[in-house]
């Protein structure tokens, strides 16, 4: 079923008795070409890459839980272009080229908004900083513009601009970076690729992998065992758990994020804003909350639910930067689990078995990742080589150390972080 305007008017007249399920529940088959692990954003748009760009359709997307319950329905839905690195540059750029057709290409309404990103900076130095970003960002051939602190009061005039501890010397403005309905990219997604063929099956967990002579033959499930030619792990928070049981060892950590939302209010905020002096960034939901979040919360936990220490930080950080917030009234916090690697880079790559590859690492950053995350995994699985704007986020970057991508200026090790 095509989704547009006019048939949102013949359904109103027909009482909407015409709408169709998203998509099928099917009961899982003996076998499949390709079984995916993980129905989060990553999982469901590698199926639709796969089926869509290279025909291959024989896909399972396994899912412990429900679709989109995992990550990608918990995350504070940014979108953006600003990384700085050769790696990730070319990948996010590619990333946010996706995007920016995705609801044509889906036929579905994900609310991309691209309402601007501004990156608070506090000093000289932070300065300096931002204007290698924006030249990075400007070089690889997208938007940014340094603002000084003028033209960040003319966008953002809300914010404390008096307040002597981390005075505001400017911003760096990224136009196309901003916000989407993060679980309707979920299910935007989903019935993309169901509608190519693919079967979701929800409520089926993977309990083990079976490798038989150095290939991977198939998964173990709560629903029985289902054959596979291919295997793809995408799994988040859970990468390390699910790949032991292929008998790797990931160098990867989990741990908590936590978000927040306030009461609905009238417009105020209309851009993404990050605050440079302390982790706090916030953003306006198109319902009217206040959407905002910090840092981790700095110990290993397969948690998805954060502890009051972050909580005192990232509002202190909030009303540091604009008092105004104080007044509106938090209404929910949650968490989710991050992979995190130690150079803040993600893994996407084949690995020592045959046939059995891995997508992860994703840190707090994988929801704007979604799209080029499924299109560079779905060309990887089909085609057994990287997706050229992909091709540095090798695993065997962590065992010799070539190659690292430091995003986070955080080095090789995960205390670090
Ligand atoms: C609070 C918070 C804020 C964030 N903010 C942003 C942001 O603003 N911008 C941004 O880019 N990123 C953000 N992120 C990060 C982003 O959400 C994640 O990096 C991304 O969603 C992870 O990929 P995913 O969507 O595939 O994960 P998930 O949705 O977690 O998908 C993984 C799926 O695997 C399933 N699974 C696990 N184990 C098994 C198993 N054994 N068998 C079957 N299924 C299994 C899980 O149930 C889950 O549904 C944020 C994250 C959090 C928690």
């Amino acid at each position: 079923m095509r989704y547009s305007g006019w048939r949102v008017f013949t359904e109103g007249l027909r009482g909407q008795r015409g709408w169709q399920p998203v998509w099928r529940d099917p009961e899982p088959k003996g076998g499949y070409e390709v079984v995916i692990i993980g129905g989060g954003g990553h999982g469901l748009a590698t199926a639709y890459y796969l089926a869509r760009e290279h025909g291959i359709r024989n896909v399972a997307v396994l899912e412990k839980g429900y679709l989109g319950g995992g990550n990608v329905g918990r995350n504070t839905t940014i979108v953006r272009a600003n990384y700085f690195l050769p790696g990730n540059s070319e990948f996010y750029s590619h990333s946010l080229k996706l995007w920016e057709g995705l609801e044509g290409e889906l036929n579905y309404n994900v609310m991309h908004s691209q309402r601007g990103l501004i990156n608070l900076f506090h000093s000289d130095g932070q300065r300096d900083a931002f204007a290698r970003r924006g030249n990075a960002m400007i070089n690889q051939g997208d938007d940014a513009i340094l603002l000084d602190r003028e033209g960040v009061r003319e966008k953002l005039p809300y914010l404390d601009f008096d307040q002597g501890r981390f005075p505001i010397y400017g911003g760096l403005y990224h136009p196309r970076g901003g916000t989407a309905r993060h679980d309707a990219v979920a299910w935007g997604y989903a019935r993309g690729a169901d509608a190519l063929g693919v079967d979701l099956i929800q409520n089926c967990e993977v309990t083990g992998i079976e490798v038989k002579d150095g290939r991977v033959t198939g998964v173990e499930t709560t629903r029985g065992r289902i054959g596979a030619g291919k295997v793809g792990i995408v799994v988040a928070g859970r990468s390390s758990q699910v790949a032991a049981m292929a008998g790797m060892r990931l160098p990867i950590e989990s741990h908590v994020l936590q978000a927040f939302v306030t009461e609905g209010l009238k417009p105020v905020i209309d851009h993404v804003v990050s605050f440079g002096m302390g982790h706090f960034y916030i953003s306006q939901s198109d319902k009217g909350g206040l959407v905002f979040g910090g840092d981790l919360d700095f110990y290993a936990s397969y948690a998805a639910r954060g502890n009051l220490p972050m909580v005192e930080h990232v509002m202190e950080a909030g009303m540091t930067l604009m008092p105004m917030i104080g007044k509106a009234r938090v209404l929910r916090s949650w968490g989710g689990i991050m992979d995190m690697t130690p150079d803040g880079s993600p893994i996407i790559d084949r690995t020592g078995i045959d046939g059995l590859f891995l997508n992860c690492g994703w840190c707090y950053g994988g929801f704007k990742a979604v799209p080029g995350s499924g299109n560079v995994f779905a060309h990887l699985m089909a085609k057994g080589a990287p997706h050229p704007v992909a091709a540095r986020y090798r695993l065997d970057r962590f065992r010799d150390g070539v190659g690292l991508m430091d995003e986070e200026g955080t080095g090789a090790q995960h205390n670090l972080h």
